[in-house]
């Protein structure tokens, strides 16, 4: 049986599905091209990440496709329920990066609280002219320890990064209308772990306590943070979206930097990707990622293998 991953998979999924008997293909095909690829080569099962859709166009021009695997959390760009409809096995992988969105999470506040965004930026054009100059304008960092890091959505990716500012002896307020309390494991290098169980509190609450605020909430019709909800954050205070691009309206996190109502906000994912508002990466406040959350070897192995695994149960 034949499964092509068109947006790449890992080594170890490939070795795994290659272990379990299926011949894997992972050319990258052009969206147009894909219905015909798939015909062509009697594929059975068709991987992606999140830059190919799987549309109903597709799942209708292929009758032979037994299964979409998502690597990764979101599907909003697949059409889940027409698949399921028709009989195809939908399957993604929904807790393996978690632990390297938090980790990204804290990449940016550890590199913001201390203005690094912008120190890296003018390092190599005045580091040897102006060092002195520098120095003084990123003096004045702060520390993570102590402050309270709100959580927009208390999922899995919003639990792991609890869990990590737990770790730094960070206070957490989590908001998430779906739930009430959630136990978080911190987990330390010797097998000892400790339990912390966090009760959920009001969207008001987290935004007017906390000095950073993250956000781990779906795809949504509107953004989850509009001016409304910005004007209400901490003065001074820092914004990260790492969920999706529109959860935070973009013209009205520039204007709360613009006004120093905010004083940095971190960016991985984006309205319009892959072009971005041009306001926002050149914007001297703003660390950018190009939408990496998920993106580390220990991730892409864990969603290779789990997927693998879920396509032997399914098809093997
Ligand atoms: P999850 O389903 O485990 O958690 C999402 C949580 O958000 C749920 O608990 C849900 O109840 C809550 N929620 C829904 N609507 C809400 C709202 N309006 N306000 C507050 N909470 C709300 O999902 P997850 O695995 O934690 O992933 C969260 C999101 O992270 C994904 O949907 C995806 O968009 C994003 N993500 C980004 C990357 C990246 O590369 N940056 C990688 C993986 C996932």
């Amino acid at each position: 049986m034949k499964i092509h991953a068109n947006d790449g998979i890992s080594q170890s999924g490939v070795d795994a599905l290659s272990d379990f008997g299926f011949t894997i293909t992972t050319t990258n095909v052009a969206q147009e091209q894909l219905i015909n690829y798939i015909n062509e080569n009697d594929i059975s099962g068709i991987l992606v990440r999140s830059a190919t859709t799987v549309r109903k166009e597709l799942i209708d021009a292929c009758p032979d496709l037994k299964l979409i695997g998502r690597g990764g959390v979101g599907m909003d760009n697949i059409d889940v329920a027409y698949a399921r409809e028709k009989g195809l096995h939908v399957i993604n992988t929904p807790a393996a990066s978690s632990s390297s969105v938090a980790e990204l999470v804290f990449a940016h506040l550890f590199g913001a609280v201390r203005f690094l965004y912008d120190s890296n930026r003018n390092m190599p054009l005045e580091g040897d002219t102006k060092f002195k100059a520098l120095k003084k304008s990123y003096s004045g960092g702060t520390e993570l320890r102590g402050k309270t890091l709100g959580i927009i959505g208390f999922g899995r990716i919003g639990q792991a990064t609890a869990k990590i500012a737990l770790g730094l002896g960070m206070d957490v307020a989590a908001y998430d209308p779906f739930m009430g309390e959630a136990t978080v494991t911190v987990d330390f290098f010797n097998r000892q772990s400790i339990d912390i169980n966090i009760k959920t509190c009001s969207f008001e609450e987290v935004l007017v306590q906390s000095d950073f605020v993250t956000l781990h909430v779906p795809a949504q019709d509107k953004p989850t943070m509009g001016a409304a909800e910005i004007a209400k954050m901490k003065k001074g205070a820092g914004l990260i979206n790492a969920a999706r691009g529109g959860v935070v309206d973009e013209q009205a996190l520039v204007n709360a930097l613009e006004s120093k109502h905010l004083s940095f906000a971190a960016i991985d994912t984006f309205v319009n990707e892959p072009t971005p508002a041009i306001k926002l990466l050149m914007h001297p406040s703003i660390s950018l990622t190009p939408h990496i959350g998920a993106a580390t070897n220990e991730a892409q192995d864990r969603i290779g293998t789990e997927l693998a695994e879920q396509i032997k149960n399914l098809l093997g």
